[in-house]
């Protein structure tokens, strides 16, 4: 990063916003302040930040619905300020896709040592956010092997995901059974094609059937396609 690193402050409590925005630029950020939840989801999707302090009680939209639409597009860091030490909270924010979050009240030293952790990290994986793979409300991440539908994570076997992970690359062109074997099981696999049609249903009842969409085609004669 050769510019100051940007955080986007969203809080409607103007005290908290206030001392967060003035000991960031002591520190070398840049900030910017939003107390309106609908606006600060606009935004963090319009505008460019490096980094989105995210309060739960806002107006208009709450923190979380605000964390979950932003993850269906973006995997900008989130840290979440809770306001109440609830475990549910903190759960939540994170199934939702926050990379950290801080119970309110906090101090600043502690919000300034996540900060700097996710962004270090995020520097030292500078492809992490490029490579993504994309169909429809899914967002499959290679690296982590992790798949968010609608911004909630689902949780995928090894097997399942690099199944996924083919028939998305692939999109919208067909994959036969025989292809399918031979990538994501290896030549060597001494199987029935039966274990395709077998774990294409559990794709199906994970990612289609629960989320109501079908992105997982079945082409007669042929084999499987994914489109979005
Ligand atoms: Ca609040």
């Amino acid at each position: 990063m050769d510019e100051k690193p940007k955080i986007f402050i969203v809080e409607d409590e103007k005290h908290i916003a206030r001392f967060l925005q003035l000991d960031l630029e002591k520190e070398g950020f840049e900030t910017a302040i939003e107390k309106n939840g609908k606006r600060a989801y606009e935004r963090i999707i319009q505008e460019k930040y490096d980094l989105v302090l995210l309060d739960v009680m806002l107006p208009e939209m709450d923190g979380m619905e605000i964390c979950k639409r932003v993850r269906q597009i973006s995997d900008i860091p989130i840290i979440m300020l809770t306001a109440r030490d609830e475990v549910k909270d903190k759960v939540e924010g994170l199934e939702l896709g926050a990379d950290d979050y801080v119970t309110k009240p906090f101090a600043f030293e502690e919000v300034l040592a996540r900060i700097r952790g996710i962004l270090r990290r995020r520097n030292e994986e500078p492809r992490q956010e490029e490579n993504r793979l994309i169909v429809g409300g899914v967002i499959l991440y290679p690296d982590r092997y992790e798949v968010r539908v609608n911004g909630e994570f689902i949780e995928l076997t090894h097997k399942e995901f690099e199944l996924l992970q083919y028939l998305v690359e692939n999109k919208p062109n067909v994959l036969s059974r025989d292809q399918i074997l031979q990538k994501v099981w290896g030549y060597d696999f001494f199987g029935n094609t039966n274990v395709v049609d077998v774990y294409i249903s559990y794709l199906r009842s994970k990612i289609d059937d629960k989320f109501n969409e079908k992105h997982i085609k079945t082409i007669r004669g042929v084999g499987y396609a994914c489109r979005d």
